[in-house]
């Protein structure tokens, strides 16, 4: 077991893991020294109460849950958890024969540990250990005491104990006899059950139903436990009050890192579809970005790229194909214009044959004497409203990028040489 901490006057918890426990520990109204110490290091939780006076009590409950703490099994095993309270009962004889605290000093004790539904006690003296199950108060505990034994016997009644001038006489602690044993407790228990130890600080000042009360109606454990010591306290506090309080959560820490594990695998399956989502997409736009086309304007030739013409953060997505013969001075205006900004097709042989288209026109209008980019001839053009079969071509390669503007200013520009050719007619007329 690693090293735990344990306490004196204080709650201290090795590992808090949910709040499922909670403890306290106080001086009461009449003692000057808290001879009472505790621990709380989940599974292992510990209650003892010091006797020997001149705070030498104080001396053999620390050792008691010092010596506890190492020896203790890693998981609820009564026989070894009596085990290392006799380890503990022999270093308190050890130490008083050291002249550690004093002669005669002992100390009670109740250690529980609790794992799933499982729980193992190993007892000695009065403190005790009790069980809130189905909002029932049980006594787990025989006493170790004048009073129990005299109970049993049939000569006292319960209350009659809780006055009795005796009824601090213990019949069996740890500090004395080296052949002493604990008494082993091993039950079930079930998931919503609360244990509860304490020392008799509590259960002399308060009765069975007033415990009962606080453990049904007190949610929180810490605050439980809190609450109790405030009541004996508010009782008269005639003694230390120590008290810890651990609810049973059955498989709960199981179910919850199943749960957690559910929750990577499933985090990890979506993290896979988002990045082969995200491959799928990539793919698909290289893919695309592989297969489109556009001409534009560079250096005043028309050139043809791979790609789209946008730049995304900066990022190009396009790769140039070839730089064609054709000068954009050649050109109509309006088809001039447009390759300022790229136009798209659906594919490099969809730019090639615009390029054709381009050269024929050019060449035609070479022949017939047009100029390219002439007002008047624009004016013409859109009132001819006739396409010869270079624009038909041209622009059925252009709509094919299902750009109408791209269709339609491809059919207006090739419209113009009709009309060039029309004025030049008027003109040799
Ligand atoms: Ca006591």
């Amino acid at each position: 077991m690693a090293a735990p901490r344990h306490s004196h006057g204080a709650t201290h918890a090795r590992r808090a893991p949910l709040s499922t426990f909670g403890s306290r520990t106080d001086v009461g109204c009449v003692r000057e020294h808290n001879e009472d110490s505790l621990l709380v290091a989940p599974p292992l939780f510990v209650v003892a109460d010091g006797m020997g006076g001149h705070a030498a009590g104080e001396v053999a409950s620390e050792i008691a849950v010092d010596v506890i703490a190492r020896y203790a099994p890693q998981h609820p095993d009564g026989e070894l958890l009596a085990r290392a309270v006799d380890e503990a009962n022999w270093a308190i004889i050890r130490a008083a024969q050291e002249g550690k605290g004093r002669a005669g000093m002992g100390t009670t004790c109740t250690a529980a540990m609790m794992e799933g539904e499982r729980l193992v006690i190993a007892q000695v003296g009065d403190s005790r250990a009790y069980l809130l199950h189905h909002g029932k108060l049980q006594q787990l505990t025989r006493d170790h005491s004048l009073m129990a034994d005299m109970i049993e016997s049939g000569q006292l009644t319960e209350e009659e104990a809780r006055v009795h001038p005796r009824r601090s006489v213990i019949t069996r602690a740890l500090g004395s006899d080296p052949n002493m044993h604990a008494d082993i407790y091993e039950l079930n228990v079930e998931t919503g059950d609360r244990l509860l130890l304490c020392s008799d600080g509590l259960s002399g000042m308060l009765e069975d139903y007033e415990i009962e009360q606080v453990l049904q109606h007190t949610r929180d454990p810490q605050r439980c436990a809190s609450m109790l010591v405030n009541q004996a306290i508010g009782a008269g506090g005639h003694d230390n009050v120590t008290v810890v309080v651990a609810d049973v959560t059955g498989f709960a820490e199981a179910r919850r890192k199943k749960v957690a594990r559910k929750t990577k695998v499933f985090v990890g399956f979506v993290l896979a579809l988002l990045v082969a989502i995200l491959a799928g997409t990539a793919f698909a736009c290289q893919k695309y970005l592989d297969t489109v086309a556009y001409l534009i304007a560079e250096d005043g030739k028309v050139a043809v790229y791979k790609g789209v013409p946008d730049q995304l953060f900066g990022m190009s997505f396009s790769e140039l194909e070839r730089v064609s013969g054709v000068s954009v001075d050649d050109l109509q205006p309006g088809v001039a214009n447009r390759l300022q900004e790229g136009i798209r097709v659906d594919s490099v042989a969809a730019a090639d044959a615009l390029i054709q288209e381009y050269e024929n026109d050019i060449e035609r209008r070479a022949n017939q004497g047009a100029l390219p980019g002439d007002e008047t001839t624009q004016e013409d053009a859109n009132g001819a409203g006739s396409a010869d079969n270079a624009a038909g071509a041209a622009g059925s390669a252009d709509a094919g990028n299902a750009s109408n503007a791209s269709a339609s200013e491809g059919a207006a520009g090739e419209g113009e040489p009709n009309t060039s050719s029309s004025s030049a007619e008027r003109r040799q007329a």
